[in-house]
């Protein structure tokens, strides 16, 4: 049952920000906590309403492929299924050459324009830091094209640990050599209590705050993500969301943000908490809803289809999001967590999901630039 003076307060948010109000924390939590499903169906219509306002019917895409250049990790964060200890069967860390190959590849088959580099925390690497400076400098010198997207603040903090300098002189190396811009990964959950059980080892908040600042300060741009769906509070998120905000009204730094539902199956945290975020109305989807809704410094929101599936990312595109994600080619982090939706979609296959649901399919660069309207 609809409480009344639930309605009247849903009804005084909602009216608020589609008149250009800026949503306050109270009233996000408000919207995370709301469960009832008219009110959520109409959390979804405001949220639809407000990105037809900023993006038309546009549904942008990239067409790009992850390098995974290496699984061997010495942390231990708990929602992963991704990382390898240096004895694995099947670990491994990719040479110059692999890479490339891969990225010729990529551009051979489906004319990538971009690459997103990610990696665990390799503790061979600490004592061998150019392997990444030349990593860089390897790509832009045979892809002179190519948007290099590449290396989370956890792997800015490394470099820094390693090299003894500091985050800005990391980041204007790595853009010396050739970088364009960053993952804003490794944020996970920032609420500090949730983030120290999930990820002890990690760099800290304000140590992510720090290098994505320091980042945008020198002009590298890069995304902002949630890791949620796990055992965070939605006063965590709140945190999380009110804390991504202001950054983004200081510097204006952030391209897109990205909401990562946690996918439990084959991970430490999923056998403590064998619960994930469901692509449902009180799930993934009112997530979507919301994040629209708060972030008013945002254009673009996206869904992430290798761990919700297309059919929940297509509903997704009526509750707030604008933007498909790439085509991956190579999604192995989903996967290697147990997530059951694969790792890559043509161009062609996400431009009919697109038209199917409605939308205008966009090619964009990383930095949103459109390339081909209606592909
Ligand atoms: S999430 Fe990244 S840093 Fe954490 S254990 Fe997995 S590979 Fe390592």
């Amino acid at each position: 049952m609809f409480h009344l003076s639930n309605k009247t307060e849903l009804d005084n948010i909602l009216k608020k920000v589609l008149s250009g109000g800026r949503l306050d924390d109270g009233g996000l939590l408000f919207l995370l906590e709301e469960k009832d499903g008219k009110a959520v169906k109409e959390i979804y219509s405001a949220a639809d309403t407000l990105n037809f306002r900023i993006n038309s019917g546009n549904v942008s895409y990239v067409v790009n492929r992850n390098i995974n250049f290496t699984n061997i990790c010495g942390l231990n964060c708990k929602f992963c299924g991704y990382k390898r200890t240096k004895n694995s069967k099947d670990a491994f860390l990719l040479g110059y050459d692999k890479i490339l190959e891969k990225i010729s590849e990529g551009r051979k088959l489906i004319g990538i324009d971009e690459i997103c580099v990610t990696g665990g925390i390799n503790p061979e690497l600490k004592s061998n830091p150019d392997y990444y400076f030349g990593l860089i400098k390897a790509v832009r010198n045979n892809f002179p094209e190519l948007h290099i997207h590449a290396f989370s603040p956890q792997e800015i903090y490394e470099l820094a640990e390693t090299t003894g300098k500091s985050y800005a002189a990391v980041i204007e190396k790595l853009v010396g050599c050739g970088l364009n811009s960053m993952p804003g990964t490794a944020a996970e959950i920032l609420a500090k209590e949730t983030r120290r059980k999930i990820c002890p080892e990690k760099i800290n908040t304000a140590a992510w705050v720090e290098i994505i600042k320091t980042a945008h300060m020198l002009g590298v741009k890069t995304s902002a993500t949630v890791l949620f769906g796990h055992i965070e509070s939605n006063e965590d998120l709140v945190y999380h969301l009110s804390l991504i905000r202001q950054i983004q009204d200081e510097t204006g730094g952030f391209t897109e943000f990205i909401a990562l539902p946690f996918i439990s199956a084959k991970t430490s945290l999923g056998k403590l908490v064998p619960r994930e975020a469901v692509a449902d109305d009180n799930g993934v989807l009112k997530f979507y809803a919301a994040l629209r809704l708060y972030l008013d410094n945002f254009k673009n929101i996206q869904t992430s289809w290798p761990k919700i599936g297309v059919t929940a990312a297509l509903k997704s595109l009526e509750c707030g999001v604008n933007d498909f994600g790439g085509t991956l080619m190579e999604e192995n982090i989903t996967k290697s967590a147990g997530g059951k939706f694969g790792e890559y979609l043509s161009e062609g296959e996400i431009t009919n999901l697109i038209k199917r649901a409605g939308k205008i399919p966009v090619r964009r660069d990383t930095l949103y630039n459109y390339i081909n309207i209606n592909a």
